[in-house]
């Protein structure tokens, strides 16, 4: 792993590869199937016309990546944002794949993307975007094949145009095409908080094995999208102090506490977290490198890298993002014995709960909102116990635990189903 290039430590898909070929060697994996997993199976790419509010054609390039589908229909979120990349999407898709496995859940992995930027459109533009993108897909989509999801730049109000263009095509209704959905079209109760409270619960079962407690944890969370907003929320419920928060656009930090839901209502009236007064102003990324108990990156790629890892001052990381930390990042926080809670099994509580989702969706039976959490937590405990376990017998750190975890069971049912020729 140390003779990646600067620009390979940064590309999703290489990040994601290198960590599948270590853990596929440490588990003495089948070369067929190495060879199998290691791509993805399917990789489509679209160009969208969208005709523009000022009477323009815009032509938007997106992808949809279905890297497995050994265990259940492809899974995994579209994100809209001007840095999405074929790469990128590729990486994500398999962290999908992984993810679900690590779970137990009965999903492959998928992702898709479309690159534009989602904060400079009108909502008319977005929802043709949307269509269109959901269209041109349409016989690589449902409730068996591939289930998409929110991500980075989409939200429920797509999930519903992704959801009722679908179902025009199909002439009848069809909810389980996708999660994330609003609950009165049959998205599930817990959905939207889901990541940041599973997020909490790993957070919770990391301090039971290192003999903390929340009260007196000092926490630092980069990002406040729904991810981190419903992180730190869920933690300063708990009793964690929540000292930090990085934004893109400026952080905040106060020793004593920031108080979440009265950041959040601030947030709601002045469109960001900036301005708040029960904190003062800081730089993000300094913020990220200030002494705390858990830091959490909760926004996006690459921002623990071989340039700040040895900065870093925190007894553990939790991944709310998917791929927050390099994998050269990882050797220098492996020997600074930082308690890395990864990504593929940190931010699971998100397509855990868009299982419960589906499974509603298809039963047309709807859980109260005490069963969905209830489930989650079950869920999200039980695994992080499983990773721990792996870590111990194989003497692995978290990450490759979780890898290998992921890939022993996803080879397992790979090689059950045998190949079709
Ligand atoms: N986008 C989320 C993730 O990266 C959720 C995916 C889903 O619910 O399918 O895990």
């Amino acid at each position: 792993m140390q003779t990646l290039t600067l620009e390979q430590e940064t590309n999703p898909w290489e990040a994601q590869a290198a960590r599948f070929d270590f853990a596929a060697k440490k588990l003495n994996l089948d070369q067929g199937i190495w060879k199998v997993l290691r791509q993805p199976t399917r990789e489509i790419i679209i160009h969208i016309p969208v005709g523009m509010d000022d009477g323009s054609i815009e032509v938007f390039t997106g992808y949809r990546v279905q890297h497995s589908a050994a265990r259940g229909p492809g899974k995994g979120g579209i994100r809209y944002s001007p840095d999405v990349s074929l790469d990128e999407v590729r990486a994500l898709a398999s962290w999908m794949t992984w993810k679900c496995a690590v779970v137990n859940i009965p999903f492959g992995g998928a992702k898709g993307g479309v690159i534009c930027d989602p904060k400079k459109m009108s909502q008319g533009e977005l929802e043709r975007l949307t269509r269109r993108y959901t269209a041109e897909l349409i016989e690589f989509l449902g409730p068996e094949k591939d289930v998409p999801a929110p991500d980075m730049g989409t939200d429920e109000q797509t999930m519903a145009w992704i959801m009722d263009t679908y179902s025009m095509h199909m002439r009848q209704t069809v909810n389980a095409v996708v999660t994330g959905k609003p609950v009165n079209l049959g998205g599930s109760r817990g959905r939207k908080e889901a990541t940041g409270r599973g997020v909490s619960v790993v957070c919770d079962e990391a301090l039971k094995q290192l003999g903390m407690s929340p009260q007196g944890t000092k926490v630092i969370v980069q990002g406040f999208g729904n991810v981190g907003s419903n992180t730190a929320k869920h933690l300063a419920e708990k009793g964690y102090t929540i000292i930090g928060i990085a934004e893109y656009d400026g952080g905040l930090f106060n020793a004593k506490g920031i108080d979440i839901a009265a950041l959040t209502a601030h947030r709601k009236e002045a469109g960001t977290i900036t301005g708040f007064r029960g904190a003062e102003a800081a730089n993000s990324s300094e913020l990220i490198t200030q002494p705390c108990d858990i830091l959490i990156p909760a926004a996006m790629e690459n921002v623990i890298t071989s340039r700040n890892a040895d900065k870093l001052r925190c007894r553990i990381l939790c991944e709310g993002a998917n791929g927050p930390t390099t994998p050269i990042a990882d050797e220098i926080l492996g020997d600074k014995r930082v308690f890395i809670i990864p990504d593929i099994l940190a931010n699971a509580g998100g397509v855990t709960t868009s299982y419960f989702e589906w499974v509603q969706d298809r039963m047309g039976y709807f859980w109260t909102e005490p069963e969905v959490n209830q489930r989650l937590d079950h869920i999200m405990s039980t695994s992080f116990h499983d990773v721990i376990a792996y870590s111990k017998t194989h003497n692995v750190n978290n990450r490759i635990a979780a890898y290998m975890l992921a890939i022993d069971r996803v080879a397992y049912t790979t090689k059950q189903r045998g190949m079709y020729a």
